[in-house]
């Protein structure tokens, strides 16, 4: 398999290339020359496949010869080691939980199926590869439990200090080894600047070998198609398939969700459940693409202005937004109705969402008023403790800590502190 760039100016590249690289070298995504249609035997016996055996088949047309089957599915085997339970929360409504994984976010699959294809790819390497991030919370934690001790490999995370949540910071500040946490005093868009002008001067840093981890990068989002798979087998009524809501910021998740569609799998209709950061639902009302800065919510790992992997759903249906807006619907959800629907669903029916979830309920709640008689899931991307200084005020009362959590509250957090300067960062590599 061959990726191409979004922009159509760089080489196309394999699928190691594109996973050293990230993005493409004339600034454009990578995108699959060809879809791949899954295998009619893997939909029908669905209920008979293990989660790993799904991954590996999903992805085996993706890696192609560039990764042997015993890695291929050691690797598979190793990124979906946890649980992934699809619950009824009521009668038309179902919440698939990516959250059981180390870091209790959904970017554990994307980040441990990277780390180890990098390795794999590097382990024959006499050089070291730095990985350098940028995060504004979810994305530093699965990139360091993902690559942690993983050989030839360094990783460098930048987040804004105070800005991410207790937990978050814990997560990506308490590894040591070959994880390096700088804390960056300035926002999330600054530590994003910083990384975007060591990129943009690489060769001013002959000695490192520099990729990036953020989720354009081919092997974080193609495994993500996985659990939509996973959600099918679990699914009990195969003659009505179901409508699948995201909470999308990056709409990473969301176009891999929409390519596992592509590819055969059954699909009703996407939903893109955002935050007030809504120029996806604005454009698709209006075929107006208004730019605009972003803004904080209470679901802030979605506070992104401009989706990075919305020109791949756009390649993806060949820029005909009225083809788009068949299988897809975008709504903004405000964090009012964010935190009532965190109130209501707990009081109602039991369970507890997380402010990301509840953005992808309410918008799924929303269609399925419009659209009687369909059913569907919501993606629920993190575990509600993620975000307790959020969910603890609404439902009065404190989310039990599962095991991944009170066991690293008690670890010990190092950082590097830096001003918020691109400089400060050169002299730091430098010094690597
Ligand atoms: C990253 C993240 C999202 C957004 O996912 P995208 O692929 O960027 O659209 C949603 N929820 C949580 C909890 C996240 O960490």
């Amino acid at each position: 398999m061959l990726y191409y760039s979004t922009n159509r100016k760089s080489p196309a590249v394999n699928f190691e290339e594109a996973s050293i690289q990230g993005q493409a070298p004339d600034g454009g995504l990578y995108f699959p020359s060809a879809l791949p249609e899954v295998e009619h035997a893997l939909l029908k016996d669905i209920g008979s496949y293990s989660n790993a055996a799904i991954a590996y088949e999903i992805i085996k047309p993706y890696t192609g010869e560039m990764i042997d089957d015993t890695n291929l599915k050691r690797i598979t085997e190793e990124t979906v080691d946890f649980e992934i339970p699809l619950k009824q929360v009521k009668e038309n409504i179902w919440a698939l939980e990516l959250f059981h994984g180390p870091t209790l976010a959904f970017k554990d699959i994307g980040a441990r199926f990277m780390s180890r294809c990098l390795g794999y790819f590097l382990k024959n390497e006499q050089r070291q590869v730095t990985v350098l991030v940028a995060t504004s919370g979810d994305t530093g934690g699965a990139v360091a439990n993902g690559f942690f001790n993983v050989p030839n490999i360094n990783v460098v995370i930048l987040y804004p200090s105070g800005k991410v949540s207790q937990v978050q910071e814990k997560q990506l500040t308490t590894l040591g080894g070959n994880i390096t946490a700088i804390e960056v005093d300035g926002s999330f868009d600054d530590c994003q600047h910083m990384v975007k002008s060591v990129f943009k001067n690489a060769e001013r840093f002959p000695g490192l070998f520099l990729t990036s981890a953020n989720s354009i990068n081919v092997a974080r989002w193609l495994p993500q198609q996985f659990y939509y798979f996973f959600a099918y087998k679990e699914w009990q009524d195969k003659t009505q398939p179901p409508v699948i809501s995201v909470p999308s910021g990056n709409f990473g998740n969301i176009c891999a969700g929409m390519l596992a569609a592509r590819s055969g799998l059954p699909v009703d209709h996407f939903i893109a459940a955002c935050n007030a950061n809504d120029i996806i639902p604005h454009y698709l009302e209006t075929d107006d693409y208004v730019v605009k800065r972003s803004v904080s919510t209470i679901s802030n790992a979605m506070d992104v202005a401009e989706p990075s992997n919305f020109v791949r759903i756009m390649e993806m249906y060949h820029n005909e937004t009225e083809k788009l807006r068949a299988d897809l619907t975008a709504l903004s959800v405000s964090d009012n109705e964010t935190r009532n629907t965190i109130r209501e669903v707990h009081n109602h029916y039991g369970y507890l969402l997380d402010p990301h979830g509840a953005v992808g309920y309410y918008a799924l709640e929303k269609y399925l008023e419009d659209h009687r008689g369909k059913q569907g899931l919501i993606i629920e991307t993190a575990h509600p403790v993620k975000f307790y200084d959020v969910v603890e005020p609404i439902i009065n009362k404190a989310p039990t800590l599962p095991h991944q959590v009170s066991e690293l509250m008690e670890k010990q957090k190092t950082t590097i502190m830096m001003e918020a300067k691109a400089e400060a960062l050169f002299d730091y590599l430098l010094s690597f």
